[in-house]
C-alpha cells in the first residue's frame, strides 16, 4: 500500500521525475555522520545528480561538489554556495582553463602531460590546490564501461608512467576505481594503492578516494569506511576526499509514468509514456530493470505486462513485471531509485518529451521545479 506522501505524486501529470526530498535528507545524515567520524570531505559528484534545487539542501550536510568539467564547475559555483568545488576532467581545454582558476578550490589533472601545460598558469593561484589522478590498475568492476582500470584505460595515471621528478606545486593524489561498492572493496583497494603509491604520499597534504561509495545502501559496512579514511588520516598525515555520486541520492527519486496502450503479441505489453533510452539510459547501458512500487518479477503476481516505450526503438523496453491487478489505460506506474544518472541523462531522442521534475517535500507537499516542452526539444537540434 502507498503511504501519504507516495499518494501525492500519483495526481502529477506524467511522465515525471519526483525527488523524495526526505529520502534525501535520510542519505546526508548518512554521509555527515562520515564527515563527523573522520573530519573528511565529502563532496557530491554532479555528474550522477545536478538538481541544483536541492543544493542548498545538501549543503547543510557536507563538504562541497566535484565536477567533471567546466559546466557542472560553473552550476556548483552558483548554485552550492559557499562550499568546497573540486573538478577533474580527462583533460582541460585552454580556454576553460582561466575560469576553473577562478572558481574552483582543487583542480586534479589526469596525465604529467595535462600538469605541465598548465603548471605556470597554475601556480600562479596559490589559493588553488592541484591534484593528479593515478590509475592503480586495480579494480573490481566486471562491466568494461564503467571500470577505469580496464585495459588500456585513459583515466589516470599508471606508476609505470609516474614522473616522480614533476610532483612540486602538487599537493594531493585521486584515485577513482569503483562503482556501487562496498567498503570492503575500497580496504582492498587502498591495499593497492598504499603499495604503489603510498612513498609519495608523505609529501602530500591529501588523498581523493574517488566515487563509486554505495555508502548510502542498507548493507554498507559504514564503519569500514571510517577505519579506511582514519588509517589514511593517521598514517601519512593526509585529508581525506570522498566524492560519492550516486550514494547521495540513492532511492531518493521516481519517475512517474502513465499507461497508454495495451497490446499483445503472445504477451501482454503495456505501452507507457516514458522511455528506457530517453529517461533512464542506464536500463539500456547497464543494462538492469528498474523497479516499480507494488509490482514483481514476471509471472510472480497473477498478471505480467512487458512495459515499452512510446518510442520507434525495438528494444526501447524497461523490463517485465507481474501486478496484483489488470492494468488499465490510464495507470500510474511508479519507478524507483530514479534520482541518479536519470535527470543528467536524459535526451528528446524521437521527439519524445522531457518529464518535468517536482520535489516530494518532507512534509509530504510536492512543488513543481522544472517543465519541458516542445521548445526544448528544438532548441538543441
Ligand atoms: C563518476 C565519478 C564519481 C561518482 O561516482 P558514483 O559511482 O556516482 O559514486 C566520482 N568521481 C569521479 C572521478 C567519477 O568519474
Amino acid at each position: 500500500m502507498l503511504s501519504e506522501r507516495m499518494k501525492n505524486i500519483m495526481s502529477l501529470p506524467t511522465p515525471c521525475y519526483v525527488i523524495d526530498e526526505k529520502a534525501l535528507v535520510d542519505n546526508l545524515k548518512i554521509l555527515r555522520y562520515v564527515e563527523k567520524q573522520t573530519d573528511c570531505n565529502v563532496l557530491l559528484a554532479q555528474k550522477a545528480f545536478s538538481a541544483y534545487h536541492v543544493y542548498p539542501l545538501i549543503s547543510e550536510y557536507i563538504s562541497g561538489t566535484t565536477s567533471s568539467g567546466i559546466f557542472e564547475a560553473q552550476l556548483a559555483y552558483e548554485e552550492m554556495g559557499n562550499k568546497q568545488i573540486h573538478v577533474y576532467s580527462p583533460a582541460y581545454k585552454d580556454e576553460d582553463f582561466d575560469r576553473l582558476l577562478e572558481i574552483c578550490d582543487h583542480i586534479v589533472f589526469n596525465s604529467f602531460s595535462q600538469w605541465k601545460h598548465f603548471r605556470s598558469k597554475a601556480l600562479k593561484h596559490s589559493e588553488v590546490e592541484f591534484g593528479l589522478r593515478i590509475n592503480p590498475e586495480y579494480s573490481e568492476i566486471e562491466t568494461d564501461i564503467y571500470n577505469p582500470c580496464f585495459k588500456n584505460s585513459r583515466l589516470g595515471i599508471t606508476i609505470g608512467n609516474f614522473e616522480e621528478n614533476e610532483l612540486e606545486g602538487i599537493s594531493g593524489l585521486h584515485f577513482h576505481t569503483m562503482c556501487e561498492q562496498g567498503s570492503d572493496t575500497l580496504e582492498r583497494t587502498l591495499k593497492v594503492v598504499e603499495e604503489k603509491f603510498g612513498k609519495y604520499f608523505y609529501k602530500l597534504k591529501w588523498l581523493n578516494f574517488g566515487g563509486g561509495h554505495h555508502i548510502t545502501r542498507p548493507d554498507y559496512d559504514v564503519e569500514k569506511l571510517i577505519q579506511c579514511i582514519n588509517y589514511i588520516k593517521n598514517k601519512y598525515d593526509l585529508e581525506v576526499y570522498i566524492e560519492p555520486g550516486e550514494a547521495v541520492a540513492l532511492n531518493a527519486g521516481y519517475l512517474v509514468t502513465s499507461v497508454l496502450d495495451i497490446i499483445n503479441n503472445n504477451m501482454d505489453i503495456a505501452i507507457v509514456d516514458t522511455s528506457a533510452a530517453c529517461h533512464m539510459p542506464d536500463v539500456l547501458e547497464m543494462p538492469y530493470r528498474p523497479l516499480i512500487i507494488d509490482s514483481d518479477e514476471p509471472d510472480v503476481l497473477p498478471f505480467t505486462y512487458r512495459l515499452g516505450a512510446p518510442t520507434c526503438l525495438a528494444g526501447d523496453v524497461i523490463g517485465d513485471y507481474s501486478f496484483e491487478k489488470p492494468l488499465n489505460i490510464g495507470d500510474k506506474l511508479i519507478f524507483t531509485d530514479m534520482s541518479i544518472y536519470s535527470m543528467v541523462k536524459n535526451n528528446t531522442f524521437n521527439g519524445m518529451p522531457l518529464p518535468s521534475i517536482y520535489l516530494l517535500k518532507s512534509n509530504g507537499n510536492t512543488e513543481l521545479l522544472k517543465q519541458f516542452g516542445y521548445k526544448d526539444f528544438k532548441r538543441r537540434l
